[in-house]
């Protein structure tokens, strides 16, 4: 038996299965290379869904995270500490926004928006108790909760998962008429991902998310945008809404706002949406604590500079135009994407993407497939052009697609 072997026969044996994990099993990480037990190198083209934008061991947030370690790591919001208030602050300045309510992952901070819409719906907008509704789009991905797989439709993630939540209405993305349609007086918020990262990296058409910008405005409805994997440089842009000059009610933040370091989430938004809590309401016990804080601090401070952003933009370009001459030669029906994000959709004649994703594997790129045949490229943004060209060398070799 090799160490891999050994490896993942271990895990099999004491962890749910509630995984598929590529057969390798990785020792260390730097950049946008990862190590496996055996020392076989691999180009991370997935980047931990994008919780890993500043890449592997990445130096400033190592730094931040150490020196937080020695001073102090958790009080509890039952007291105030010294990096909170710093946090909070330039979150809010980073979204344009007001107030900053801090949790750990994801689907925690997609729960706060569910909780904090609600409230405001009764307490600000008026809507009768117990009829708020939420709109949402097919094929969303928010997390894995009993609320949010309540309104998922993908039958993996809630089927035998119910009695589910009610308060969610489901239109197809991209329809702005039936958007439309589904705003009422009860309605609170829609919530929406400004491009579907599971649902295999979908941008909705143009005027998509100005048309939900101004529907919802004129309707009195929240705009919730869950930035979670769109936000934070991955696109070329600091939020993906920004594509669109559409600023949103709420952001929901998660993944890279951690640095791929610690779990990191928030719910930002304005005085009069946030403000709706009182104390005792809502809260977490790791949700902004001191090494969080100081970590995420560091990933703001990253993102101030704009160069992330930027290299996502140049590289993105890049990317797109070499996945862009794949299109029609056979191996590769469609991509979308925007920035350093590409959803792949290989044609079946090549074998489905998780035969894909392990032949690159075999060649030393790790990527994810979802949804069958769609690949999903989201390297870290501090890949090199020279690294991403030898990736992409890689997927024209195993698609048989050798310029
Ligand atoms: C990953 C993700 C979530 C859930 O985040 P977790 O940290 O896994 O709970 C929610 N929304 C979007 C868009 C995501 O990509």
């Amino acid at each position: 038996m090799t160490s891999t072997e050994r490896g993942i026969a271990a895990a099999e044996a004491h962890s749910a299965h509630n995984y598929h994990p590529l057969p390798v099993v990785v020792a260390t990480a730097e950049g946008a290379w990862m190590t496996d037990v055996e020392g076989r190198r691999y180009l991370d083209m997935l980047a931990g869904y994008s919780a890993l934008n500043f890449g592997h061991g990445n130096r400033r947030l190592l730094d931040a995270a150490r020196a937080q370690l020695e001073r102090v790591t958790l009080t509890s919001r039952a007291f105030h500490h010294d990096r909170f208030a710093d946090f909070c602050t330039q979150l809010a300045e980073l979204c344009g926004m007001e107030l900053v309510l801090p949790m750990n992952t994801g689907a925690e901070a997609v729960e706060t928006a569910v909780k904090t819409a609600r409230k405001w719906g009764y307490q600000v907008k008026g809507v009768p108790d117990g009829r708020a509704k939420i709109v949402v789009a097919d094929h969303n991905f928010h997390g894995r909760t009993t609320t949010i797989v309540s309104f998922s439709t993908d039958p993996e993630a809630r089927a035998d998962f119910g009695p589910y939540t009610p308060g969610f209405e489901i239109v197809p993305y991209g329809d702005l008429a039936a958007m439309e349609s589904a705003l009422d007086d009860t309605t609170v918020a829609v919530l929406l991902e400004p491009i579907q990262g599971e649902a295999g990296v979908l941008v909705p058409p143009p005027g998509y998310l100005a048309g939900v910008r101004e529907l919802t405005r004129s309707r009195n409805v929240l705009f919730i945008a869950d930035e979670i994997q769109s936000g934070l440089g991955r696109t070329g842009r600091t939020f993906a809404c920004e594509h669109e000059g559409v600023v949103p009610d709420m952001y929901v933040l998660g993944k890279a706002l951690g640095g791929g370091v610690v779990p990191v989430s928030a719910v930002v938004s304005s005085r009069e949406v946030l403000g709706v809590f009182a104390p005792g309401e809502h809260g977490s016990t790791f949700g902004g604590n001191p090494l969080a804080c100081a970590v995420a601090l560091e990933v703001l401070a990253m993102l101030r500079t704009g160069e992330f952003q930027q290299q996502a933009m140049e590289l993105g370009e890049h990317l797109h135009s070499e996945l862009g001459l794949l299109v029609g030669g056979g191996a590769v029906d469609a991509v979308r994407g925007r920035g350093l994000w590409a959803g792949v959709d290989i044609n079946p004649s090549r074998g489905t993407g998780r035969e894909i994703s392990e032949q690159l594997m075999e060649r030393g790129v790790l990527v994810k497939d979802t949804h069958g045949a769609t690949i999903r490229l989201a390297p870290p943004l501090v890949i090199s052009k020279e690294d991403l060209d030898w990736g992409l060398d890689q997927l024209r070799g195993v698609l048989g697609a050798e310029g």
